[in-house]
């Protein structure tokens, strides 16, 4: 049984479909990515797994059992995290205090220094900073706490959206790694890229969406030596 299953997901806004009769599947202790161009949908599905958008049609099954139509809290509470494009640290608080912000839902408040030391453990460059405000680290650093906080619930699946975006080249391939560390460490890794390449590289397995369609899945290392993928999202 997969960790996390969409079956015929047809999402629409308003008079607008945005998805297509999407099947996804995404195994216990994998990286699975989605790749697409803007505008593909790829926002729209990640909104349906946490619950913020519902499919006009299809399910979303997690261990076994259907999550469309719960509300978000209900669907972190089951062990989905996410960071998702856009979400903010708290630049004015330190790094242990952003980390503490990850434990905010009542569920995880008990266990929270348990959580951050295993946060130390998978990034001891975080244990180092620990009292440095969030606002004086680079960009991949902070990337890197922001993965942290969304892990401190201890999720069996992680959603991560555009990670690598507006990192630098080096940057990037730091948090590339980092997910890399994570996979070995048996987190399930769902991760939304438009950087292909590095993605295909790490990835087990990998969905291509255009127009609100799954047009092609196959093994990671499978799809970098697609032709059509070469041309049209490696430029060569
Ligand atoms: P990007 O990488 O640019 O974020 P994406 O792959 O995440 O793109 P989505 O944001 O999921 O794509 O958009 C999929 C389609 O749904 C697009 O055609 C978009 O215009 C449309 N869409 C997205 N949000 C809305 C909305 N709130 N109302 C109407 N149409 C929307």
């Amino acid at each position: 049984m997969a960790l996390l299953e969409l079956k015929d997901i047809n999402v629409s806004y308003g008079n607008v479909q945005a998805l297509w009769d999407v099947n996804l599947k995404i195994d216990e202790g994998k990286i699975v990515a989605l790749l697409g161009a803007n505008g593909a949908g790829k926002t729209t599905l990640l909104n349906t797994i946490t619950g913020a958008l519902k499919p006009t049609s299809g399910e979303v099954l997690f261990k076994g059992e259907r999550i469309d139509g719960l509300n978000p809290n209900r669907i972190i509470e089951r062990g989905i995290s996410y960071l998702l494009e856009g979400s903010r640290l708290f630049p004015d608080m330190t790094i242990q205090e952003n980390l503490e912000m990850g434990a905010y839902h009542r569920k995880f408040w008990s266990g929270r220094k348990q959580d951050i030391e295993r946060m130390y453990a998978l990034f001891p460059i975080l244990e180092e900073r620990k009292k440095q405000l969030a606002k004086t680290m680079s960009g991949g650093e902070r990337q890197m706490l922001a993965m942290a906080r969304a892990l401190m619930s201890n999720p069996a699946l992680c959603l991560f959206d555009e990670l690598s975006y507006g990192l630098s080249p080096k940057m990037a391939k730091a948090v590339f790694n980092t997910v890399k560390q994570l996979h070995a460490e048996g987190i399930t890794v769902f991760l939304v890229e438009q950087n292909v390449r590095q993605t295909l590289e790490i990835a087990d397995y990998a969905y291509v969406i255009e127009n609100g369609r799954i047009v092609m899945e196959c093994e990671g290392c499978t799809m970098l030596e697609n032709d059509y993928i070469r041309q049209a999202y490696l430029g060569i």
